[in-house]
């Protein structure tokens, strides 16, 4: 296990968009970028936290990252907007969809917005948590490099392809690779020497393992066997073909033509779905028909719903600080050249 240091949110922020304006960013672009990975350190989600910082710098010292791009939404039909991402690190891109598509799924119930052309490295429920706590629901997913083995299959073809739904009220999120395990934490397994989860992957001969080396080499599998390989290959429709966006495999392919396999993430798209619950019939009872919902459910002994270990974390890192890597801040440090 890596030795770690506590180190208070702000000082995190500082040193990050410090680390991205000197690899090329522009303020917008260093502050978007910054503010997800912090929120994912501030909620205990080490694997979208500072972590993810060297693969965001690698993509813009290659060039396959612009960090001064301008992402605009463009309206494309009465329910769609686009928003053109110029290449972006995806969270300012995702700024722009958000402001883009909460009026339209207000004034329409239900509007979609396809974020075209970004990188998207970081973790989905950062990409929500405002349009709901707003009071809209949220389908959100993306695609990424091929990494899982379809089910029956022993060769990487799918992305982790995250996706995450959000039900207002309650402020309800969950937000999952549909790889067994998220990616980071298997490289996270592999630099501090740990085991990687059971049923996180196989071998290069497709023989399960949990050497979070061989999986990397080998393949990630999809989490529920043929049922989470479904759901990854949806989001290869919905995330790529549906919006004019590569799929894992395609990223992968346009990566490796113009030299740009820097260990960032990838050029694509991300689908995010907004809705207005006041806009299905039952505007003035929803609210409390969710309430008494949860308070039914959190009654049932042994519940836990995704987001508490969040919430509670965010309270208390808020509070301590993250606990980082030495190595790891080292480098941010850096980095930013503080
Ligand atoms: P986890 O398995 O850690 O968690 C998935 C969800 O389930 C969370 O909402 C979590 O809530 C909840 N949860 C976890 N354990 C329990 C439990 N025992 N009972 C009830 N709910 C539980 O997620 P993954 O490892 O699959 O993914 C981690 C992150 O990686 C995600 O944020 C995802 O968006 C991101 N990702 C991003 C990619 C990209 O390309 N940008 C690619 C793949 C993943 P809680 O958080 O409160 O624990």
């Amino acid at each position: 296990m890596s030795e770690t240091v506590r180190i208070a949110l702000a000082d995190i922020d500082r040193v990050a968009r410090a680390a991205l304006v000197r690899a090329g960013c522009d303020e917008a672009n260093a502050i978007a970028t910054s503010d997800v990975m912090v929120r994912a350190e501030r909620d205990g989600c080490a694997s979208h936290g500072l972590f993810r910082l060297p693969g965001y710098l690698a993509s813009l010292r290659s060039g396959k990252a612009n960090g001064r791009a301008a992402p605009v939404a463009r309206a494309h039909a009465p329910g769609v907007v686009r928003v053109e991402g110029d290449n972006a690190l995806a969270p300012l891109a995702m700024q722009v969809a958000r402001t883009a598509v909460a009026p339209l799924a207000r004034a329409q119930g239900i509007a979609a917005v396809a974020i075209v052309d970004v990188l998207h490295f970081s973790a989905l429920w950062a990409d929500i948590e405002g349009l709901v706590a707003d009071g809209l629901g949220a389908f959100c997913m993306t695609a990424y490099l091929p990494s899982v083995a379809p089910a029956g299959a022993k060769t990487p073809f799918f992305g982790t392809n995250p996706f995450a739904f959000g039900f207002p009220g309650e402020a309800f999120i969950f937000d999952f690779a549909t790889a067994a395990t998220a990616r980071g934490e298997i490289q996270i397994a592999a630099r501090d020497g740990r085991p990687a989860p059971a049923g996180a992957g196989v071998d290069t001969d497709g023989r399960p393992t949990r050497d979070p080396h061989a999986i990397l080499a080998g393949a990630q599998s999809p989490f529920g066997g043929h049922k989470g390989s479904a759901l990854a290959l949806m989001i290869e429709l919905m995330a790529g073909v549906l919006i004019g966006q590569p799929t894992s495999a395609e990223a992968a392919r346009e990566e490796k033509a113009l030299g740009v396999c820097d260990g960032g993430p990838p050029r694509g798209g991300v689908l995010m779905i907004a809705f207005d619950p006041d806009r299905f019939g039952d505007a003035a009872g929803w609210r409390a028909h969710a309430g008494a919902f949860f308070a039914e459910l959190r009654a049932l002994p042994g519940v836990r719903l995704p987001g508490d270990r969040r919430r509670l974390e965010r309270a208390r890192i808020a509070r301590e600080g993250a606990a980082v890597p030495r190595a790891l801040w080292d480098e941010a440090r850096r980095a930013a050249g503080h």
